[in-house]
């Protein structure tokens, strides 16, 4: 089996070489629950880690329907087209369980698909959003150690994954449709607050001039909220993604943001807050896994869930005991 002899040297050697085969193993590598496979995940993401870091990451959520994958399609083939080197990577923890799930299936992005300045990765699987999103997070580096320069992660536009996609990103970009005049109804506070910008997509077929009330509806409610750390004004823009206008603007905008976090320091901090949040959530589940995996706690458990039962003992009890065994 020639997967099992590749060494480590070689796995980085290939990706810093830009070789997508070895890109897509190692990744393969990093998504396992394979001791071995997480073992050599991990000497290949430290010996890329010198050669990662130097990207934008895109954070991109929306409700399903609203155009992620068409729009992630058309803002992929401008960003080629101005040469850069686009990796397409995904948060959804739904995937497992749901085959219907964001980029599950790749001919959702065709064109993109096809381009050889182009990668893209489904979700990893998972039941655990946190495992989920460390896998996503390790990957962004191998793709960034094979010279991709511009980091797109998708989530679905439900549940916490936005904040897990938001914690690895530089950029966070909210698609959202313009309706009936009711735009804020339904978007949780949260979400407004992470969003560098909205855009506003569909902004065709008649759906202009909704579109445009909504953008001066969304631009009065960012004005709420209080000015953000990294002093940008997060800006609404229209968009149609299917007719590939307004796709140059956002990555204008995108530009306009990096230059001026990167002049304030606001970017390498963010990044560095970023790792020790990544740091910390690393050590809490791999303390989890430890605990729960241990053999001796696997029965411990058993029979302090009997005890409960029968009320010989109270959950806090038990708890304090299967800690102090661990
Ligand atoms: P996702 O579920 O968020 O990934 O959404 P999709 O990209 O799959 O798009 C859902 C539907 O909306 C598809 O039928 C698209 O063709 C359509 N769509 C996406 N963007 C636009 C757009 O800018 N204008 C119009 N009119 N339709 C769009």
């Amino acid at each position: 089996n020639r997967r099992k002899t590749t060494s480590t040297e070689e796995f980085v050697t290939q990706i810093v070489a830009g070789n997508i085969p070895f890109l897509s193993r190692a990744i393969t590598l990093v998504e396992s629950t394979n001791p071995k496979h997480q073992q050599q995940a991990n000497e290949i993401l430290e010996a890329c880690l010198p050669y990662a870091n130097k990207s934008v990451r895109i954070g991109i959520t929306g409700v399903p329907g609203v155009g992620k994958s068409t729009f992630i399609e058309a803002f992929g083939k401008h960003l080629t087209s101005l040469g850069k080197k686009v990796a397409v990577l995904a948060v959804d923890p739904s995937s497992s369980v749901n085959k219907g799930s964001i980029l599950g299936d790749k001919t959702r992005m065709e064109e993109l698909v096809t381009d050889e300045n182009a990668f893209i990765r489904p979700s990893p699987s998972g039941t655990s959003l946190g495992g989920v999103a460390q896998k996503t997070r390790e990957s962004i580096i191998l793709c960034e150690a094979a010279g991709f320069d511009t980091i797109i992660i998708e989530t679905v536009g439900v549940g916490q994954s936005e904040t897990a996609v938001h914690s690895m990103t530089d950029f966070f970009l909210l698609l959202k449709l313009a309706g009936a005049g009711d735009e804020l109804q339904g978007i949780k506070r949260g979400i407004i607050e992470m969003a560098d910008a909205i855009v506003i997509n569909k902004a065709d077929s008649g759906n202009e001039k909704n579109a445009k009330l909504a953008k001066v509806e969304f631009n009065r409610a960012l004005h709420l909220y209080p000015a953000k750390e990294s002093d940008w004004q997060p800006k609404v823009l229209l968009a149609s993604a299917l007719h590939h206008q307004g796709i140059d603007a956002i990555y204008v905008m995108i530009e306009e943001y990096m230059n001026l976090v990167k002049k304030s320091g606001y970017f390498q901090q963010k990044r560095n807050e970023q790792n020790n949040y990544w740091l910390l959530e690393t050590i809490n589940q791999q303390l989890k896994s430890n605990f729960y995996n241990n053999p001796k706690i696997k029965e411990l458990l058993k029979q302090e869930i009997a005890k409960l039962e029968n009320g010989k003992t109270t959950p806090f009890t038990a708890a304090k005991r299967l800690l102090e065994n661990n």
